[in-house]
């Protein structure tokens, strides 16, 4: 037997029917806060993952399923699945000049993302991603909507009392001078540090500090490294940026903490990073990943535009949420029960141009067994016999009280 492949997994029935009311609720909420759905191909040149997420972070270096397509060696061109959206978006958003229009442009996304994890709970090899990314604000208000938007949601689908975590990254330049130092002052630890580390340390030394191998959590523990990679190091106009964003949130009411040591996994990032977690979730506590990218649009070709954005995990919000026990969205309205298959057949079609649920037997079953089914699959049954077919009446049985009455209208049907 062939079956799924490790990492992916099928939704059906129930699941599928919840998952869908919390894309309805992201559609929604997001619509509602002006922002537009974007649907980006699921593949992309890999250049633009390693341009665009940055070839320092676990994503890039372990975690893409990339291939070669087209002919053989000169024509070959490689192309990945895309493992986030952030950088197909900024792609889009480059390729159609979609700052035509005066800022922000927002932007809301859902679909599947691909990375080659180990998976367990919490991690697939295919997920899904509920996201959005807002283009041309620098203000942190902007920073500030998109986590009150991402809150929004989250209490929409139920889930009010997750943990915020924000931090503040810096601009090139103090980001530039923390580097630095941090890598000044792990230097006489680097053969110690874990090989991901050791690669870190070349490319993003700043990712070392939410490494969470054992041996780098030891030595970012010493007493003169904390020293270093707690210090205030942002430059003033970063520190303002992010106290305007902390009023923000206060006056909000939105709880936050603040996570010195959150660096987030991709390298386009600056000043504001925020995370959204659950205790509930265990070691993969993140539901939400976000934050600023003012340097991306222009680093894939645009022109300078700074951009914020998150990213949801719908499969860690799906094990979240409250479940129900069973879903409207899976009853039919009307189960025809009748042996004239194509009167039945007639109006079934008719009930759902009025977007009326309606089924009917296909097989010319016998009357019980038809009405069996529709105990399983319907609220009511429509009881289409011979005399209602002649007289043009309907009798209607309510599944669940057993009660049966004489419907004479269509209309009323409906
Ligand atoms: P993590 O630390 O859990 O690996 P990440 O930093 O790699 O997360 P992001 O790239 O920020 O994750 O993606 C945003 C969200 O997408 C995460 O918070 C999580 O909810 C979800 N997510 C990421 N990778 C996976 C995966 N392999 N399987 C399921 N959900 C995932
Ligand atoms: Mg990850």
């Amino acid at each position: 037997m062939i079956k799924a492949q490790r990492g992916t997994k099928d939704i059906f029935g129930l699941e599928a029917a919840i998952w869908q009311g919390i894309v309805q609720k992201a559609k929604n909420v997001f619509t509602s806060a002006g922002f537009e759905e974007i649907k980006t191909p699921i593949f992309e040149a890999t250049e633009l993952f390693s341009r665009g997420v940055g070839d320092s972070s676990d994503i890039v270096n372990k975690e893409m399923y990339t291939f070669s397509v087209g002919g053989a060696d000169k024509t070959a061109s490689s192309i990945t699945l895309r493992p986030e959206n952030t950088a197909g978006v900024v792609r889009a958003y480059i390729e159609h000049n979609l700052n035509r229009q005066s800022p922000p442009q927002k932007f809301w996304y859902f679909g599947p993302m691909f990375r080659y994890e180990r998976p367990q709970a919490g991690r697939q090899r295919q997920f899904h991603q509920i996201g959005v990314e807002m283009f041309g604000i620098k203000e942190a208000a902007a920073d500030a909507e998109a986590i009150l938007c991402a809150v929004s949601f989250l209490k929409a689908i139920g889930l009010n009392s997750l943990e915020v975590e924000i931090n503040s990254l810096g601009c090139k330049k103090c980001k530039g001078e923390y580097r630095s130092s941090i890598k000044e002052v792990l230097a006489p630890y680097l053969e110690k540090l874990c090989d991901d580390c050791k690669m870190r340390y070349e490319k993003n030394p700043l990712r070392i500090l939410d490494c969470k191998n054992e041996e780098c959590q030891k030595i970012l523990e010493l007493e003169e490294v904390k020293k270093v990679i707690y210090k205030d190091y942002i430059c003033d106009e970063c520190k303002e940026h992010f106290e305007e964003l902390k009023k923000y949130l206060d006056e909000l009411n939105i709880k936050y903490s603040i996570n010195k040591l959150m660096v987030r996994g991709l390298d386009y990032y600056n000043r504001t990073v925020f995370e959204i977690k659950s205790s509930a979730l265990g070691s993969q506590s993140a539901v939400c990943g976000g934050g600023r990218y003012d340097t991306l649009v222009e680093m894939l070709g645009g022109s300078p535009t700074p951009a914020v954005g998150f990213a949801m995990g719908v499969e860690r919000l799906y094990s979240l949420i409250e479940k129900p026990l069973e879903s409207d969205d899976l009853k039919l309205d009307y189960y025809i029960v009748s042996t004239n298959t194509l009167e039945a057949m007639k109006l079934a079609s008719k009930l759902r141009e009025k977007n009326v649920k309606a089924d009917y037997d296909m097989q010319k079953r016998k009357f019980s067994k038809q009405l069996e089914k529709a105990a399983k699959a319907a609220k009511k049954a429509i009881i289409l016999g011979e005399d209602e077919i002649e007289k043009g009446f309907y009798s209607v049985k309510d599944l669940k009280t057993g009660e049966q009455r004489r419907v004479n209208s269509f209309d009323e049907l409906v």
